[in-house]
Protein backbone atom coordinates (compact mmCIF):
# COMPACT_ATOMS: atom_id res chain seq x y z
CA UNK A 1 0.00 0.00 0.00
CA UNK A 2 1.31 3.01 -0.86
CA UNK A 3 1.93 6.14 2.04
CA UNK A 4 -0.63 6.62 4.90
CA UNK A 5 -1.67 9.07 6.82
CA UNK A 6 -4.10 8.36 10.29
CA UNK A 7 -7.20 10.51 11.69
CA UNK A 8 -7.77 10.41 15.27
CA UNK A 9 -10.16 11.46 17.19
CA UNK A 10 -9.70 10.47 21.03
CA UNK A 11 -13.24 10.78 22.71
CA UNK A 12 -14.10 9.79 26.54
CA UNK A 13 -14.41 5.94 26.16
CA UNK A 14 -13.84 5.40 22.37
CA UNK A 15 -11.50 6.08 19.81
CA UNK A 16 -12.56 6.54 16.37
CA UNK A 17 -10.08 6.74 13.36
CA UNK A 18 -9.63 6.87 9.39
CA UNK A 19 -6.86 5.53 7.35
CA UNK A 20 -6.15 7.55 4.08
CA UNK A 21 -3.76 6.59 1.38
CA UNK A 22 -1.64 9.12 -0.21
CA UNK A 23 -2.34 8.30 -3.79
CA UNK A 24 0.25 9.72 -6.33
CA UNK A 25 1.60 11.52 -3.43
CA UNK A 26 -0.96 14.38 -3.66
CA UNK A 27 -4.91 12.76 -3.45
CA UNK A 28 -6.15 11.18 -0.84
CA UNK A 29 -8.31 7.76 -0.39
CA UNK A 30 -10.05 6.66 2.48
CA UNK A 31 -9.28 3.05 2.96
CA UNK A 32 -9.82 2.12 7.02
CA UNK A 33 -12.59 3.34 8.98
CA UNK A 34 -12.93 2.09 12.48
CA UNK A 35 -13.25 2.13 16.20
CA UNK A 36 -11.98 1.14 19.80
CA UNK A 37 -15.24 1.52 22.15
CA UNK A 38 -15.60 0.12 25.35
CA UNK A 39 -12.08 1.54 26.77
CA UNK A 40 -12.54 0.82 30.69
CA UNK A 41 -15.62 -1.73 30.59
CA UNK A 42 -15.62 -4.41 27.17
CA UNK A 43 -13.16 -3.55 24.52
CA UNK A 44 -13.35 -3.76 21.10
CA UNK A 45 -11.34 -3.01 18.14
CA UNK A 46 -13.86 -2.96 14.95
CA UNK A 47 -12.88 -1.57 11.46
CA UNK A 48 -14.04 -1.48 7.81
CA UNK A 49 -12.86 -0.82 4.62
CA UNK A 50 -13.63 1.37 1.70
CA UNK A 51 -16.32 -0.91 1.04
CA UNK A 52 -18.00 -1.03 4.56
CA UNK A 53 -16.27 -5.04 4.83
CA UNK A 54 -15.01 -5.48 8.03
CA UNK A 55 -11.27 -5.93 8.55
CA UNK A 56 -11.85 -6.91 12.02
CA UNK A 57 -13.68 -7.11 15.30
CA UNK A 58 -12.52 -8.09 18.34
CA UNK A 59 -13.28 -7.85 21.89
CA UNK A 60 -10.94 -8.17 24.56
CA UNK A 61 -11.45 -8.83 28.23
CA UNK A 62 -10.27 -5.77 30.72
CA UNK A 63 -7.27 -7.62 31.52
CA UNK A 64 -5.54 -7.81 28.16
CA UNK A 65 -6.53 -4.22 27.13
CA UNK A 66 -7.44 -2.28 30.46
CA UNK A 67 -6.58 1.21 29.49
CA UNK A 68 -6.16 3.50 26.67
CA UNK A 69 -2.77 3.07 25.79
CA UNK A 70 -3.69 -0.95 25.78
CA UNK A 71 -5.91 -0.35 23.04
CA UNK A 72 -3.57 2.16 20.74
CA UNK A 73 -1.29 -0.74 20.87
CA UNK A 74 -3.51 -2.78 19.59
CA UNK A 75 -4.76 -0.74 17.13
CA UNK A 76 -0.83 -0.69 16.11
CA UNK A 77 -0.55 -3.83 15.65
CA UNK A 78 -3.85 -4.18 13.80
CA UNK A 79 -2.50 -1.35 11.16
CA UNK A 80 1.05 -2.74 10.86
CA UNK A 81 -0.90 -6.36 9.76
CA UNK A 82 -3.42 -4.94 7.63
CA UNK A 83 -1.26 -1.79 5.74
CA UNK A 84 2.17 -3.42 6.64
CA UNK A 85 3.54 -0.43 7.97
CA UNK A 86 3.18 2.82 10.40
CA UNK A 87 1.41 5.65 8.92
CA UNK A 88 3.90 8.19 8.19
CA UNK A 89 1.63 10.78 10.18
CA UNK A 90 -1.32 10.78 12.40
CA UNK A 91 -3.73 14.22 12.49
CA UNK A 92 -6.01 14.79 15.52
CA UNK A 93 -9.13 16.39 16.18
CA UNK A 94 -8.23 18.88 19.39
CA UNK A 95 -11.01 20.77 19.71
CA UNK A 96 -9.83 23.89 21.88
CA UNK A 97 -6.99 25.39 20.52
CA UNK A 98 -7.55 28.75 22.80
CA UNK A 99 -7.20 31.93 21.61
CA UNK A 100 -3.77 31.19 19.94
CA UNK A 101 -3.85 28.52 17.55
CA UNK A 102 -5.61 29.85 14.26
CA UNK A 103 -4.35 26.37 12.17
CA UNK A 104 -3.34 22.98 12.06
CA UNK A 105 0.44 23.05 14.14
CA UNK A 106 2.74 19.82 14.22
CA UNK A 107 2.71 18.53 18.05
CA UNK A 108 6.01 19.29 20.31
CA UNK A 109 6.09 18.39 23.91
CA UNK A 110 5.65 22.33 24.18
CA UNK A 111 2.48 22.61 22.19
CA UNK A 112 0.89 19.79 24.32
CA UNK A 113 1.62 21.79 27.61
CA UNK A 114 -0.07 24.70 25.96
CA UNK A 115 -2.38 22.85 24.70
CA UNK A 116 -3.12 21.33 28.21
CA UNK A 117 -3.92 24.72 29.88
CA UNK A 118 -7.43 24.72 27.62
CA UNK A 119 -8.33 21.68 29.96
CA UNK A 120 -10.72 23.60 31.61
CA UNK A 121 -12.33 25.57 28.66
CA UNK A 122 -13.01 21.80 27.42
CA UNK A 123 -12.91 19.77 29.99
CA UNK A 124 -15.05 16.54 28.55
CA UNK A 125 -13.16 17.05 25.17
CA UNK A 126 -9.28 18.20 25.64
CA UNK A 127 -8.29 15.56 28.07
CA UNK A 128 -9.29 12.57 25.40
CA UNK A 129 -7.92 14.64 22.53
CA UNK A 130 -4.83 15.07 24.04
CA UNK A 131 -3.82 11.21 25.24
CA UNK A 132 -3.50 9.56 22.13
CA UNK A 133 -1.08 12.38 21.08
CA UNK A 134 0.72 11.47 24.01
CA UNK A 135 0.92 7.91 23.57
CA UNK A 136 2.15 8.15 19.97
CA UNK A 137 5.09 10.84 21.65
CA UNK A 138 6.17 8.50 24.00
CA UNK A 139 5.82 4.93 21.81
CA UNK A 140 6.27 6.41 18.50
CA UNK A 141 8.53 9.94 18.76
CA UNK A 142 9.51 10.03 15.28
CA UNK A 143 6.18 9.85 14.01
CA UNK A 144 5.16 13.46 12.39
CA UNK A 145 1.70 14.37 14.58
CA UNK A 146 -0.34 17.59 13.58
CA UNK A 147 -3.34 18.89 15.78
CA UNK A 148 -6.24 20.07 14.06
CA UNK A 149 -8.04 22.82 16.20
CA UNK A 150 -12.22 22.64 16.05
CA UNK A 151 -11.95 26.39 17.04
CA UNK A 152 -9.31 27.67 14.41
CA UNK A 153 -11.59 28.26 11.77
CA UNK A 154 -13.29 30.72 13.63
CA UNK A 155 -10.36 32.53 15.12
CA UNK A 156 -10.90 35.28 12.28
CA UNK A 157 -14.10 36.46 13.75
CA UNK A 158 -14.97 40.16 14.34
CA UNK A 159 -14.19 41.58 17.97
CA UNK A 160 -18.24 41.92 18.10
CA UNK A 161 -18.43 38.44 17.69
CA UNK A 162 -15.16 37.03 19.58
CA UNK A 163 -16.25 39.08 22.80
CA UNK A 164 -18.55 38.94 25.57
CA UNK A 165 -20.02 42.03 27.70
CA UNK A 166 -17.95 40.80 30.45
CA UNK A 167 -14.51 42.84 32.02
CA UNK A 168 -11.51 42.89 30.06
CA UNK A 169 -9.61 40.66 32.49
CA UNK A 170 -11.79 37.57 32.15
CA UNK A 171 -11.74 38.39 28.34
CA UNK A 172 -7.83 38.10 28.29
CA UNK A 173 -7.62 34.80 30.53
CA UNK A 174 -9.48 33.59 27.61
CA UNK A 175 -13.53 33.54 28.21
CA UNK A 176 -14.15 34.32 24.76
CA UNK A 177 -17.22 33.00 22.28
CA UNK A 178 -14.47 30.50 20.54
CA UNK A 179 -17.60 28.31 18.01
CA UNK A 180 -16.50 25.29 17.58
CA UNK A 181 -17.25 22.59 14.68
CA UNK A 182 -14.86 24.73 12.69
CA UNK A 183 -13.23 21.49 10.69
CA UNK A 184 -16.87 20.67 9.83
CA UNK A 185 -17.53 24.38 8.52
CA UNK A 186 -13.85 24.70 6.69
CA UNK A 187 -14.41 21.77 4.39
CA UNK A 188 -17.78 22.46 3.49
CA UNK A 189 -16.36 25.93 2.67
CA UNK A 190 -14.35 24.01 0.28
CA UNK A 191 -16.68 21.64 -0.91
CA UNK A 192 -19.01 24.95 -1.69
CA UNK A 193 -16.25 25.81 -4.10
CA UNK A 194 -16.94 22.75 -6.61
CA UNK A 195 -20.96 22.67 -5.48
CA UNK A 196 -21.42 25.95 -6.17
CA UNK A 197 -19.25 28.69 -7.10
CA UNK A 198 -21.23 31.59 -8.11
CA UNK A 199 -22.03 31.43 -4.54
CA UNK A 200 -18.83 30.12 -2.36
CA UNK A 201 -17.41 33.78 -2.34
CA UNK A 202 -20.79 35.02 -1.19
CA UNK A 203 -23.00 35.29 2.51
CA UNK A 204 -24.03 31.59 3.25
CA UNK A 205 -25.24 30.12 6.55
CA UNK A 206 -24.24 26.71 7.47
CA UNK A 207 -26.40 24.75 9.62
CA UNK A 208 -23.94 21.54 11.38
CA UNK A 209 -26.57 19.73 12.72
CA UNK A 210 -26.04 16.37 14.65
CA UNK A 211 -25.76 14.98 17.97
CA UNK A 212 -23.98 18.65 18.94
CA UNK A 213 -25.24 21.40 16.94
CA UNK A 214 -24.08 24.77 15.85
CA UNK A 215 -24.29 27.42 13.29
CA UNK A 216 -21.59 29.56 11.50
CA UNK A 217 -22.00 32.59 9.44
CA UNK A 218 -19.66 32.64 5.99
CA UNK A 219 -18.47 35.57 4.31
CA UNK A 220 -16.48 34.75 1.28
CA UNK A 221 -15.40 31.50 2.54
CA UNK A 222 -14.20 32.63 6.10
CA UNK A 223 -16.15 32.59 9.64
CA UNK A 224 -17.64 35.91 10.80
CA UNK A 225 -19.78 34.34 13.66
CA UNK A 226 -20.79 31.10 15.14
CA UNK A 227 -23.81 30.16 17.26
CA UNK A 228 -21.67 28.27 19.80
CA UNK A 229 -19.53 30.47 22.16
CA UNK A 230 -16.91 29.47 24.93
CA UNK A 231 -18.13 26.02 25.17
CA UNK A 232 -20.26 23.70 23.09
CA UNK A 233 -23.05 24.65 25.51
CA UNK A 234 -24.39 27.59 23.61
CA UNK A 235 -26.48 28.23 20.74
CA UNK A 236 -28.47 25.74 18.92
CA UNK A 237 -30.75 23.16 20.81
CA UNK A 238 -29.26 19.95 20.85
CA UNK A 239 -29.56 16.31 21.44
CA UNK A 240 -29.24 16.31 25.48
CA UNK A 241 -27.43 19.86 25.47
CA UNK A 242 -29.76 23.09 26.17
CA UNK A 243 -28.32 25.49 23.69
CA UNK A 244 -29.02 29.55 24.59
CA UNK A 245 -29.73 29.67 28.00
CA UNK A 246 -30.26 32.64 30.65
CA UNK A 247 -27.08 32.25 32.89
CA UNK A 248 -29.38 33.10 35.48
CA UNK A 249 -30.81 29.49 35.19
CA UNK A 250 -27.52 28.29 36.31
CA UNK A 251 -27.37 30.80 39.85
CA UNK A 252 -30.95 29.25 40.35
CA UNK A 253 -29.84 26.13 39.95
CA UNK A 254 -26.67 27.14 42.84
CA UNK A 255 -28.60 28.95 44.87
CA UNK A 256 -31.95 27.90 44.91
CA UNK A 257 -31.72 23.92 44.20
CA UNK A 258 -28.62 23.48 45.89
CA UNK A 259 -26.90 21.99 42.50
CA UNK A 260 -23.30 21.60 42.79
CA UNK A 261 -20.97 22.57 39.74
CA UNK A 262 -20.64 18.51 38.87
CA UNK A 263 -24.84 18.03 38.55
CA UNK A 264 -25.11 21.13 36.63
CA UNK A 265 -22.59 20.27 34.25
CA UNK A 266 -24.36 16.95 33.66
CA UNK A 267 -27.70 18.53 33.54
CA UNK A 268 -26.10 20.77 30.77
CA UNK A 269 -24.69 18.24 28.90
CA UNK A 270 -26.96 15.52 29.07
CA UNK A 271 -30.43 15.53 30.31
CA UNK A 272 -31.23 19.30 28.50
CA UNK A 273 -32.14 19.86 24.41
CA UNK A 274 -34.27 17.51 22.50
CA UNK A 275 -34.34 14.81 25.42
CA UNK A 276 -34.84 16.93 28.01
CA UNK A 277 -37.61 18.98 25.98
CA UNK A 278 -39.44 15.93 24.76
CA UNK A 279 -39.21 13.18 28.00
CA UNK A 280 -38.74 10.66 24.74
CA UNK A 281 -35.50 10.92 23.28
CA UNK A 282 -32.07 12.94 21.79
CA UNK A 283 -32.50 11.33 18.40
CA UNK A 284 -34.39 13.01 16.13
CA UNK A 285 -35.46 10.22 13.93
CA UNK A 286 -37.57 8.74 17.49
CA UNK A 287 -38.87 12.50 17.50
CA UNK A 288 -40.18 12.33 13.84
CA UNK A 289 -41.96 8.72 13.97
CA UNK A 290 -43.52 9.58 17.64
CA UNK A 291 -47.30 11.07 17.90
CA UNK A 292 -46.59 12.44 21.22
CA UNK A 293 -47.39 16.71 21.33
CA UNK A 294 -43.64 17.11 23.33
CA UNK A 295 -41.97 15.36 20.16
CA UNK A 296 -43.68 17.80 18.30
CA UNK A 297 -42.33 20.69 20.61
CA UNK A 298 -39.05 19.86 20.36
CA UNK A 299 -38.93 19.50 17.10
CA UNK A 300 -40.55 22.94 16.73
CA UNK A 301 -38.23 24.26 19.45
CA UNK A 302 -35.19 22.72 16.94
CA UNK A 303 -36.54 24.47 13.83
CA UNK A 304 -37.46 27.76 15.92
CA UNK A 305 -34.27 28.22 16.89
CA UNK A 306 -32.11 27.21 13.43
CA UNK A 307 -34.52 29.72 11.81
CA UNK A 308 -33.89 32.82 14.23
CA UNK A 309 -29.82 32.02 13.95
CA UNK A 310 -30.25 31.79 10.60
CA UNK A 311 -31.91 35.67 10.96
CA UNK A 312 -29.07 36.63 13.30
CA UNK A 313 -26.58 35.72 11.08
CA UNK A 314 -28.13 37.12 8.23
CA UNK A 315 -28.14 40.86 9.63
CA UNK A 316 -24.54 39.52 10.76
CA UNK A 317 -23.61 38.77 7.17
CA UNK A 318 -25.73 42.16 5.23
CA UNK A 319 -27.64 39.61 3.68
CA UNK A 320 -27.69 35.81 2.82
CA UNK A 321 -27.35 33.85 -0.46
CA UNK A 322 -27.51 30.64 0.58
CA UNK A 323 -28.60 28.66 3.46
CA UNK A 324 -26.61 24.55 4.13
CA UNK A 325 -27.37 22.06 6.04
CA UNK A 326 -24.63 19.23 7.24
CA UNK A 327 -24.53 16.57 9.80
CA UNK A 328 -26.82 13.66 10.92
CA UNK A 329 -29.79 15.57 11.00
CA UNK A 330 -28.78 18.12 8.62
CA UNK A 331 -28.41 15.05 5.94
CA UNK A 332 -31.10 13.06 6.79
CA UNK A 333 -34.02 15.06 7.81
CA UNK A 334 -36.32 17.05 4.86
CA UNK A 335 -38.79 17.29 8.09
CA UNK A 336 -36.30 19.02 9.84
CA UNK A 337 -35.32 21.14 6.64
CA UNK A 338 -38.89 21.64 5.77
CA UNK A 339 -39.68 23.33 9.19
CA UNK A 340 -36.93 25.44 8.87
CA UNK A 341 -37.72 26.63 5.25
CA UNK A 342 -41.33 27.22 6.28
CA UNK A 343 -39.98 29.94 9.19
CA UNK A 344 -37.49 31.22 6.41
CA UNK A 345 -39.98 32.11 3.25
CA UNK A 346 -39.80 35.72 4.40
CA UNK A 347 -36.00 35.73 3.37
CA UNK A 348 -37.06 34.49 -0.35
CA UNK A 349 -35.91 30.84 0.72
CA UNK A 350 -38.42 27.94 -0.83
CA UNK A 351 -37.29 24.70 -1.01
CA UNK A 352 -38.14 22.15 -3.82
CA UNK A 353 -40.22 19.66 -2.22
CA UNK A 354 -38.54 16.18 -4.51
CA UNK A 355 -35.19 17.49 -4.11
CA UNK A 356 -35.59 18.06 -0.42
CA UNK A 357 -36.96 14.38 -0.12
CA UNK A 358 -34.27 12.94 -1.60
CA UNK A 359 -31.33 14.61 0.28
CA UNK A 360 -30.33 16.02 -3.13
CA UNK A 361 -27.07 18.97 -2.89
CA UNK A 362 -29.78 21.96 -4.30
CA UNK A 363 -32.54 21.67 -2.42
CA UNK A 364 -34.14 25.21 -3.43
CA UNK A 365 -36.45 25.58 -6.21
CA UNK A 366 -35.91 27.15 -9.26
CA UNK A 367 -36.20 31.07 -8.67
CA UNK A 368 -35.61 31.15 -5.31
CA UNK A 369 -33.68 33.96 -3.91
CA UNK A 370 -32.01 32.30 -1.45
CA UNK A 371 -30.55 28.59 -2.39
CA UNK A 372 -30.24 25.94 -0.16
CA UNK A 373 -27.78 22.82 -0.09
CA UNK A 374 -27.83 19.48 1.84
CA UNK A 375 -24.05 18.59 1.69
CA UNK A 376 -22.24 15.95 3.73
CA UNK A 377 -20.01 16.94 5.71
CA UNK A 378 -16.66 15.25 6.12
CA UNK A 379 -14.09 16.12 8.85
CA UNK A 380 -11.84 13.57 8.99
CA UNK A 381 -10.78 14.31 5.16
CA UNK A 382 -10.31 18.12 6.49
CA UNK A 383 -8.23 16.44 9.09
CA UNK A 384 -6.28 14.33 6.46
CA UNK A 385 -6.31 17.37 4.08
CA UNK A 386 -4.46 19.48 6.72
CA UNK A 387 -1.94 16.96 7.77
CA UNK A 388 -0.91 15.97 4.10
CA UNK A 389 -0.36 19.93 3.29
CA UNK A 390 1.97 19.75 6.58
CA UNK A 391 3.64 17.22 5.45
CA UNK A 392 4.32 18.31 1.87
CA UNK A 393 5.35 21.96 3.28
CA UNK A 394 8.40 19.65 5.27
CA UNK A 395 9.16 18.14 2.29
CA UNK A 396 9.53 21.44 0.74
CA UNK A 397 7.18 20.39 -1.96
CA UNK A 398 4.29 22.46 -3.03
CA UNK A 399 1.84 20.27 -4.44
CA UNK A 400 -1.48 20.49 -3.08
CA UNK A 401 -3.89 17.71 -2.71
CA UNK A 402 -5.88 17.44 -6.06
CA UNK A 403 -9.95 17.73 -4.76
CA UNK A 404 -11.61 14.47 -6.08
P1 LIG B 1 -22.22 13.39 15.82
O1 LIG B 1 -22.40 14.79 16.27
O2 LIG B 1 -22.15 12.39 16.93
O3 LIG B 1 -21.18 13.20 14.72
P2 LIG B 1 -24.15 12.91 13.68
O4 LIG B 1 -23.73 14.04 12.81
O5 LIG B 1 -23.87 11.53 13.19
O6 LIG B 1 -23.63 13.07 15.16
O7 LIG B 1 -25.72 13.06 13.95
C1 LIG B 1 -26.39 12.14 14.74
C2 LIG B 1 -27.87 12.52 14.83
O8 LIG B 1 -28.41 12.66 13.51
C3 LIG B 1 -28.73 11.47 15.49
O9 LIG B 1 -28.76 11.62 16.88
C4 LIG B 1 -30.09 11.72 14.88
O10 LIG B 1 -30.77 12.67 15.68
C5 LIG B 1 -29.79 12.35 13.54
N1 LIG B 1 -30.10 11.47 12.40
C6 LIG B 1 -29.32 10.52 11.85
N2 LIG B 1 -29.96 9.92 10.83
C7 LIG B 1 -31.16 10.51 10.73
C8 LIG B 1 -32.31 10.34 9.87
N3 LIG B 1 -32.32 9.45 8.88
N4 LIG B 1 -33.38 11.14 10.08
C9 LIG B 1 -33.38 12.06 11.07
N5 LIG B 1 -32.34 12.27 11.89
C10 LIG B 1 -31.25 11.51 11.73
Amino acid sequence: MAETILVVNGGSSSIKFELFEIDHGDALKRVLRGQIEGIGTHPRLIVKDANGAVAIDQTWSIDEVGELHDALDKLVIFLLDFVGELPIAIGHRVVHGGPDFVEPTVVTPELVKRLEHFIPLAPLHQPNNLEPIRFVMTRHPHLLQVACFDTAFHRGHPEVADRYAIPENLYVEGVRRYGFHGLSYEYIAQRLRDVAPDIADGRVVIAHLGNGASMCALSAGKSIDSSMGFTALDGLPMGTRPGQLDPGIVLYLLSEKGMGGKEIEHLLYHDCGLKGLSGISNDVRDLLTSTDPKAKLALDYLAYHIATVAGMFTAALGGIDALVFTAGIGENAPAVRQAVANRLSWFGLELCENANAKNEIRISREGSRVSCFVIPTDEELMIARHTLRILQRQAGGVIEEKQA
